[in-house]
């Protein structure tokens, strides 16, 4: 198995890079922030009150995000590898994930992370919520909150996969196919 974390701020790109990645190393592409979405259209319970947090732009809670990764997990016994694209955002999701690989004898290859300053991270939000559904992407006061909860809470998921010597940074600005060829790059040499 290989398995990715693709990491960074929101905005920072991974979305637009996961598709790309599926079709080059075919591996399975999960998003929690696509979960929640689906869950919040369909209105689930869980949608319901995921979405109160994300309206705000706060952390859904571990014991509901953990739960929903591991169901979608599950349903891909024969998976060659993942991209976890938002998740993990908390070292407790670390852990967990951690644990949820090792009893399928597998773990966390590579994180790798998107680099691109808050200035341009806002500026990039601010036009997809010119087009896109997402509520969060229309409000600069919810942006701001989701890029302070990406520097208070989330960072310490790099420093984690640091500690394991995991980590790995490339920049997020630029061309869509040259952040690609990057990415690209860092994979090949811990994929061989
Ligand atoms: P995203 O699409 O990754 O920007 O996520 C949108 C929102 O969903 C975030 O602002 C959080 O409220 C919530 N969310 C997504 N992934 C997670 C996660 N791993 N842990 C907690 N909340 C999450």
């Amino acid at each position: 198995m290989f398995n990715l974390i693709l990491f960074g701020a929101p905005g920072s790109g991974k979305g637009t890079q996961s598709p790309m990645l599926v079709e080059k190393y075919g591996l399975v592409h999960i998003s929690t922030g696509d979960l929640f979405r689906s869950e919040i259209k369909n209105q689930t319970p869980l949608g319901l009150e995921a979405k109160s947090y994300m309206d705000k732009g706060a952390l859904v809670p571990d014991s509901v995000t953990i739960g929903m990764l591991a169901s979608k997990v599950e349903r891909h016994p024969d998976a060659t590898g993942f991209i976890f694209d938002g998740f993990p955002r908390t070292v407790a999701q670390c852990e967990a994930l951690d644990q949820m690989l090792a009893e399928k004898g597998a773990a966390i290859d590579l994180l790798l992370e998107l680099e691109v300053a808050d200035d341009i991270l806002l500026g990039r939000l601010l036009k997809r919520g010119e087009t896109s559904q997402r509520s969060d992407d229309q409000d600069v006061s919810i942006i701001k909150n989701r890029l302070q909860t990406y520097h208070e809470q989330t960072t310490l998921v790099g420093g984690y996969y640091a500690k394991l010597d995991k980590a790995h940074k490339v920049n997020g600005v630029g061309e869509i196919n040259e952040v690609f060829t990057r990415i690209c790059k860092v994979i090949n040499t811990v994929n061989v």
